[in-house]
């Protein structure tokens, strides 16, 4: 058998480090056998999914060095690789699901579904379609589809007894089949959803192993399903345990920077970022803590990987990154790898201008323009002592300006400065009163050019990086906290935008006027 393996991501997001985690064992994995590792986007999900975010991925992959066999930009015999461009074959299969008794037309409204699962909450009940529309005849279900009323394609699933399955790290897994779901199939607008369209591309892709996060462990009954309904042979599954934060919880962009390009961007080496990742629930056979993907793929042995929650820690990642650095780059390395990063006329030109008209001399650059080349800035929480707003207001502060922050689309100094001139103006505080904290959190000074110039060259995960840890040098914000601020943020935006949507000011010009704070 060939081994083929694959990644499979959502472009919803930014690009997730337990992406790099899933990619790099697949890949590793079908190395080490002589087989095949290919990337696929799974795009269903139309209006999330964005080619911005596609290429974001690929782009962090290829960074890495985790490169596949066949992809959307590599065309192989089982293209096209990108789900969105594959919908009549998920139609053809849902149609034959539909002949053959295993799946069936759901009519049920968005309210009535609702109304189901408050029911079920109510009473404590296993949350799930409940069946309403089962045990409708073919031609009442023709005559609802006829008169034009919308309806999804469930799969049906049996009433008792339980899925079993082999998992490559946990043997066999037993699941009830009372705890699985009849799965929407197919979605009121056509489209796929994940379930299908992942069973149907693995199989005709030809993957052989399927390795990926443990979330979907509790999908796996469904899928298995599927295959026997098509009449396919499964997969061999393989669950990897999810990466932790250092307090054990799941590990979240709201704790911890998640995303590949911002470790890179901070600038951890991409071998350093693999071999840390690689050491997430495996170890080498010689218990070595360095070693490069060729290292891994020599000796990889799937088995070695334990189940215990990998913890990802920034220290153990940072002190890795050093040796990778002092061991492993000769001073000719070192420069190149500098050159690549941000030591470069193209990134030094973003801002020069900026710089230009505050220097006296060339020896003044250095100091006022460390902060774009730095990682967090030393701070103390007197420097945030605010004219106007109390620490804990400042706190809060920063944290609306990370939520504000969330929904920009782009990622540029006009989009910046409204979105922080928008907050302000629901706060009911002046920009530049706003601005103030920011400012301190991204320069670590208070002298410098406007604040949404740097936070846009810096990019977004450097700036959210730095508002969150100013945030922790402020005393950070217990879960609780932040839920309780979440729901004001919500209340105050909604009505903010319901009041006024008054942005496009143009940003008060950079060059010689001043910094915003
Ligand atoms: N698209 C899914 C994800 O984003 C893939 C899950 C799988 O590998 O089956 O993680």
């Amino acid at each position: 058998m060939t081994v083929r393996t694959r990644i499979a991501p959502s472009p919803t997001g930014d690009p997730h480090v337990g992406t790099a985690y899933v990619a790099l064992f697949n890949r590793v994995f079908a190395r080490s056998q002589g087989g095949q590792f290919l990337l696929r986007i799974e795009d269903t999900d139309l209006q999330r999914s964005t080619r911005a975010s596609e290429q974001h991925i690929l782009e962090a992959l290829r960074w890495l060095g985790l490169d596949w066999d066949e992809g959307p930009d590599k065309e192989g015999p089982c293209g096209p690789y990108r789900q969105s461009e594959r919908q009549a074959l998920y139609a053809r299969y849902a149609q034959q699901l539909l002949d053959q008794g295993h799946a069936f037309r759901c009519f049920c409204t968005p309210d009535r579904l609702a109304q189901l699962r408050k029911t079920q909450e109510a009473n404590k009940t296993h949350p799930g379609y409940d069946g309403c529309c089962l045990h409708l005849s073919a031609e009442q279900a023709d005559a609802r589809c006829a008169s034009g009323t919308p309806y999804v394609i469930r799969m049906k699933v049996p009433g008792q007894g339980s899925c079993q399955f082999n998992d490559m790290l946990r043997g066999t897994v037993s699941i009830d089949w009372s705890q699985v779901d009849m799965q929407v199939l197919v979605k009121a607008d056509g489209m796929p959803t994940y379930h299908l369209a992942n069973v149907v591309d693995d199989h005709l892709m030809e993957i052989s192993h399927v390795i990926r996060g443990e979330e979907w462990l509790s999908s796996t009954p469904k899928h298995v399903l599927l295959y026997s309904y098509l009449g396919w042979e499964p997969p061999c599954f393989c669950h990897l345990p999810l990466l932790r934060n250092p307090d054990k919880s799941k590990l979240s962009k709201r704790r911890n920077p998640t995303s590949i390009t911002y470790y890179r961007d901070m600038g951890y080496l991409p071998e350093a970022l693999l071999n840390y990742l690689g050491r997430m629930g495996w170890s080498m056979p010689d218990g070595r803590e360095k070693f490069s993907l060729a290292d891994m793929t020599e000796h990889f042995d799937i088995s070695r990987v334990s189940l215990g929650g990998p913890v990802f820690d920034q220290e153990k990642l940072s002190w890795l990154n050093g040796s990778w650095i002092r061991e492993n780059l000769s001073p000719e390395d070192l420069m190149q790898r500098l050159y690549a990063w941000r030591y470069n006329q193209t990134y030094l030109a973003q801002f020069l201008p900026f710089a230009q008209s505050r220097i006296e001399r060339l020896s003044d650059l250095a100091p006022l323009t460390g902060f774009m080349f730095s990682g967090l800035p030393q701070l103390t929480p007197d420097q945030f002592a605010h004219k106007k707003l109390g620490e804990a207001e400042v706190r809060k502060l920063l944290q609306y300006v990370l939520w504000q922050l969330e929904s920009l689309s782009e990622w540029t100094r006009q989009a910046l400065f409204d979105a922080i001139k928008q907050l302000a103006r629901a706060l009911g505080i002046s920009t530049g009163d706003c601005m103030q904290p920011v400012f301190v959190a991204m320069v670590g000074t208070t002298d410098s050019w406007s604040v949404v110039d740097s936070m846009a060259i810096l990019g977004a995960d450097v700036t959210r990086g730095r508002l969150r840890h100013a945030l922790d040098v402020l005393g950070g914000l217990s879960g609780k906290q932040q839920k309780k601020l979440e729901k004001e943020f919500q209340r105050l935006m909604n009505a903010g935008s319901a009041s006024e949507t008054a942005v496009g000011e143009q940003v008060p010009s950079p060059a010689g006027s001043g910094g915003d704070a």
